[in-house]
């Protein structure tokens, strides 16, 4: 596998990207946005055009866009007239259950393979190349493929199931980090008001039975986790209006199983809230500043 064509250049994509080529790739990349194209471009990748452009001679096409409907378009619209036979396309977005399948049979009746691969380790492991990757594809044949071509932007790569079962995999995950970043950010602001210092509250919970990834990769309060987006005024990182995009998919995932998932709920409520507020491209960390009562101290 040489040659990627890889879609979405965002907080993830630029650092997925720029791990293919330590894998000694060829990387043809394209974004709708110039900025992200010249920051590919910078990193050792070929700036694309288009997307036709990016994927026209890929052995393997990477998507790594916000949403369904972007996935849907790009795909249908973009990638599917201009790939060769055969071509394996890899989406590496967290989607809805229902697109992936789509999408899948879609793949499949065209003679291409389409494999859902949703990923967890946020921005700290796109850059590090210590992604988890979450498959959901046809067969073990696809598998091995797909393996093969994430194997340079992560560490795990694991099949859940047939299309579809890597999205779902990843909503259920990341209903739980929903959860667990409001139950961290309780946790700090109530250590706060009981006159904890904060870095002791962190040295004991990061060693007791609190401790989550919450806690220890992307710690909502600054000082204790150097690199956590607390320490960098919430910028980029996990955006609170993709948490609540996550949230959304994990509560219509219950109300269509008949699944009770009444925790999913309010943690989709508080951050429905904070993303009203107009903190929806901070990152979700910066919720522990709604429950402290200070939002003033956001920029
Ligand atoms: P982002 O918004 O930073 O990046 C998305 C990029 O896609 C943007 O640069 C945008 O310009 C580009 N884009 C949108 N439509 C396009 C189109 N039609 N053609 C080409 N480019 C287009 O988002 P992100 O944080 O990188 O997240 C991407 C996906 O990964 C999301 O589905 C998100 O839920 C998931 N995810 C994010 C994280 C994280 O920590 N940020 C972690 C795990 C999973």
């Amino acid at each position: 596998m040489e040659r990627i064509g890889f879609i979405g250049l965002g907080n993830m994509g630029r650092h997925m990207s720029a791990n293919q080529l330590k894998g000694q790739r060829k990387v043809a990349a394209y974004d709708l946005s110039p900025v992200a194209r010249a920051r590919a471009q910078e990193a050792g990748c070929d700036p694309a055009g288009s997307v036709a452009e990016a994927v026209r001679e890929a052995d393997a096409v990477i998507t790594m866009l916000p949403a369904g409907p972007h996935v849907r378009q790009v795909v249908t619209e973009e990638v599917l007239p201009n790939v060769r036979p055969g071509t394996l396309l890899v989406d590496c977005s967290t989607i809805d259950v229902e697109t992936a399948r789509d999408l899948s049979d879609l793949c499949a009746e065209k003679g291409l393979r389409y494999a859902d691969a949703p990923v967890s380790g946020g921005m700290m492991g796109a850059e590090a190349a210590t992604l988890t990757f979450m498959v959901g594809c046809r067969d073990d044949a696809t598998f091995a493929d797909v393996e093969e071509a994430v194997r340079p932007m992560g560490r795990a790569v694991i099949r859940a199931g047939g299309p579809g079962a890597g999205q779902a995999a990843k909503i259920c995950n990341n209903m739980l980090l929903g959860i667990s970043m409001i139950g961290t950010c309780e946790a700090f602001a109530l250590a706060e008001k009981l006159g904890l210092d904060w870095q002791k509250f962190y040295d004991i919970a990061s060693k007791s039975s609190g401790q989550c990834w919450s806690v220890t990769t992307n710690c909502p309060i600054p000082g204790p986790v150097p690199n956590s987006p607390a320490n960098n005024g919430y910028e980029a990182g996990f955006a609170t209006a993709m948490i609540l995009k996550d949230l959304k998919l994990a509560q219509a995932c219950a109300a269509s199983a008949g699944a009770s998932a009444p925790m999913g709920a309010q943690a989709e409520g508080l951050f429905a809230l904070f993303d009203q507020l107009g903190y929806g491209n901070k990152d979700f960390s910066a919720i522990i500043q709604l429950l402290r009562g200070k939002l003033a101290e956001l920029a």
